[in-house]
């Protein structure tokens, strides 16, 4: 009787007992969420959030207290985040770590340490009806978003990771632009014809897409500067072309097309936090997660309409630059400085790097390094699982508790 009263009250396992008492079969049915955003702050460590939500705090006028959408979630956990080879991952081998569940080596991209090809989550759910959606604040070959379709032994082979978009099948992709877009032999054929023969409508800006997502039903859209042209760098300087398409629109605009009929997953990728952080750039980093948190809200705007359905995972691939709130044995922030050089600058930190050093000691923010460092990274979860991302967890843990296993 109590078997069965627990049974019903789990409503996901059918436990049979046969005549002498032995466990007959346990059946599980579905766990997952039909809805699945997993947001990735590339090099968002906790140091990142700190200086952030102490600067917008400061903002406000008080110490502390300001918060970014995902720190609000309910749940929080940690993950380590060393690769196959390296206590310090790249952005490869641990988006191939959340992506595929398997450690692999740094610069490695959706195959294990020996080179064979391992199956990102974004194929299971495919596999399961779901329709599927790759964001990113950076190139969408870059390593973060090639993770979760591409495999490359070389995070750099651009050309041949962008030629697995039409494989992939995937529905959505959204991001700065297309690295190697001539190819790497400067082929006359472009990234977008060879994506365009193979059925995917490739648009620039938000005109384009609006008008190709009325008769196309697989889209990889680039922002409109970058139309024709390899993507421009990460600009570090935090200074924004007009007209660019933000982070939280892309997560809009992905909503939008995949639509709630079928369930869908959507991994987005906050790209420019990592690379503002390779040059120890502190408004651009604190601009670029506050950016990302946006793209936070707009999924939990979604979750609102549909919670009893949807799951929300923030987490991050590894953190970047070693930042720190606090320098020189301070014990106070001088935001003041960031923000006097920035308007001074036109809304732009465009200070060469022993200026930009000079203004960190002066805001009394420590850099340790232009690389990324090795600490656990933060774990944020709302919805319909979140409960199993608590406490600490491995980075390859995360596909299997997406996946409700
Ligand atoms: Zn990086």
């Amino acid at each position: 009787m109590r078997t069965r009263t627990i049974a019903a009250l789990a409503g996901m396992i059918t436990m049979l007992f046969c005549a002498n008492g032995c466990t007959a079969s346990t059946e599980k049915t579905e766990t997952k969420a039909k809805y699945i955003f997993l947001f990735i702050g590339d090099g968002m460590g906790n140091s990142q959030v700190a200086v952030t939500e102490a600067y917008m705090s400061w903002k406000e006028g008080r110490l502390g207290g300001a918060q970014l959408s995902f720190t609000q979630f309910p749940v929080f956990g940690t993950a380590t985040s060393y690769s196959a080879n390296s206590n310090i991952t790249d952005s490869s081998a641990a988006g191939t770590a959340i992506a595929a569940g398997v450690k692999t080596n740094n610069g490695y991209l959706g195959v294990d340490p020996e080179g064979n090809p391992v199956k990102s989550m974004s194929y299971d759910l495919k596999e399961d009806g779901y329709s599927i959606g790759i964001i990113s604040s950076v190139p969408i070959n870059h390593a973060t978003p090639g993770s979760f379709y591409g495999h490359n032994k070389d995070r750099g082979g651009y050309y041949a990771i962008t030629q697995e978009i039409p494989a992939s099948g995937f529905e959505f992709f959204a991001s700065a632009g297309i690295l190697h877009y001539f190819g790497p032999d400067g082929n006359s054929e472009s990234s977008a014809d060879l994506l365009e023969q193979q059925g995917y409508d490739v648009c620039f800006g938000k005109a384009d897409f609006e008008q190709s997502r009325q008769t196309n039903d697989k889209i990889v859209l680039c922002q409109e500067y970058n139309k024709d042209t390899e993507p421009v760098n990460y600009d570090s300087t935090g200074n924004k072309p007009e007209g660019e398409i933000t982070l939280a629109e892309m997560v809009q605009y992905g909503i939008d097309f995949l639509g709630t009929e079928e369930p869908f997953f959507i991994m987005c990728e906050g790209g420019e936090i990592d690379w503002a952080c390779h040059s120890n750039k502190t408004l651009p980093m604190i601009n670029a997660t506050i950016a990302f948190s946006d793209a936070v809200a707009v999924a939990y705007e979604f979750y609102k309409q549909h919670p009893d359905e949807t799951l929300i995972v923030v987490t991050a691939d590894h953190a970047t630059g070693g930042v720190a709130l606090g320098a020189r044995s301070r014990y106070h922030s001088g935001f003041a400085e960031l923000d006097k050089s920035w308007a001074e600058n036109n809304n732009s930190n465009n200070l060469d790097p022993i200026s930009n050093r000079e203004l960190n000691e002066k805001a009394l923010i420590g850099w340790t390094t232009g690389g990324h460092t090795g600490e656990p990274v933060p774990v944020y979860a709302v919805g319909v699982g979140s409960e199993k991302f608590s406490g600490r967890i491995d980075n390859t843990d995360i596909k299997g508790k997406i996946l409700g296993e």
